[in-house]
């Protein structure tokens, strides 16, 4: 596929903000606490991260020079809530070392950066991943990327738009063609997107009360008889074929023959 229907993409847009509304993305006080966020997010709640971030602040140390100056025992004691807090006192450790050596310690000048060298150049930090870094060009710098999580994918498989084994890299590449949007339509839909899969597009979805069920999504694109899911090509040959069936469980070829 060569870009997401820009139409739908839109359509769901409308609909999750009809539904959630403006999700005030990200929630911190500061480019620096976004990316203590982003950073201390990896593989646990936000409730946790917030517990943490509430440590650092009340000690004063929602502060890159300040953090710089500590020891990582004890920022990893500060972190503890939000899990793995050895591993994350290592990795913010690891972006204070980079933005000392490379800029300074301004975060300004790190702004100024183009925003794909700077994707580069954090991406090369250990323990910084694509989802991490883009977190932070969106929103502590507002560069226009869209981030890409497990939320975003899993809509997009059911919805038949995307293979289970398509990478971050090139779902990110497919959506940013199709959208084409800045960095206000990425923040908002990503957003958006996080709070669908925690209502309703979550392990086990509940499609009957979600706003975005009447766009056609692989639960229901299967067989009737051997009850194997639609292929993206075949949910899009029944859509130009007879969009009457679209959303409806209908006949596989496979079956259809016997
Ligand atoms: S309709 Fe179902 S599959 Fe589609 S986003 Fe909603 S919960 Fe997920």
């Amino acid at each position: 596929m060569q870009s997401f229907p820009r139409a739908p993409l839109q359509k769901i847009y409308d609909r999750l903000y009809k539904t959630f509304g403006q999700q005030h993305w990200w929630p911190a006080e500061s480019p620096f606490e976004v990316i203590v966020g982003a950073i201390l997010t990896q593989n646990t709640n936000w409730t946790n991260v917030e517990k943490a971030i509430a440590n650092l602040r009340g000690k004063g140390l929602l502060d890159l020079e300040r953090l710089k100056e500590i020891s990582l025992n004890e920022l990893a004691a500060h972190i503890r809530p939000a899990g793995y807090f050895n591993i994350k006192a290592r990795r913010l450790k690891n972006f204070i070392d980079f933005a000392c050596v490379q800029y300074k310690g301004s975060l300004t000048r790190m702004s100024r950066r183009p925003m794909m060298k700077l994707r580069e150049e954090l991406l090369e930090i250990n323990g910084i991943g694509p989802e991490t870094a883009d977190s932070i060009l969106l929103y502590a710098f507002h560069k226009p990327i869209f981030v890409v999580d497990a939320y975003t994918k899993r809509m997009l498989v059911r919805h038949n738009w995307i293979s289970r084994d398509s990478d971050y890299q090139s779902i990110q590449k497919l959506w940013m063609q199709s959208q084409g949007g800045d960095a206000a339509q990425y923040n908002e839909y990503h957003a958006l997107l996080v709070r669908l899969g925690k209502e309703f597009c979550r392990p086990n979805p509940r499609c009957e009360q979600c706003p975005l069920n009447a766009i056609s999504y692989s639960l229901k694109h299967k067989c009737r008889i051997c009850h194997r899911a639609f292929t993206p090509q075949e949910v899009r040959q029944t859509c130009l074929s007879a969009p009457q069936l679209m959303g409806q469980d209908s006949t596989c070829q496979a079956c259809a023959r016997f």
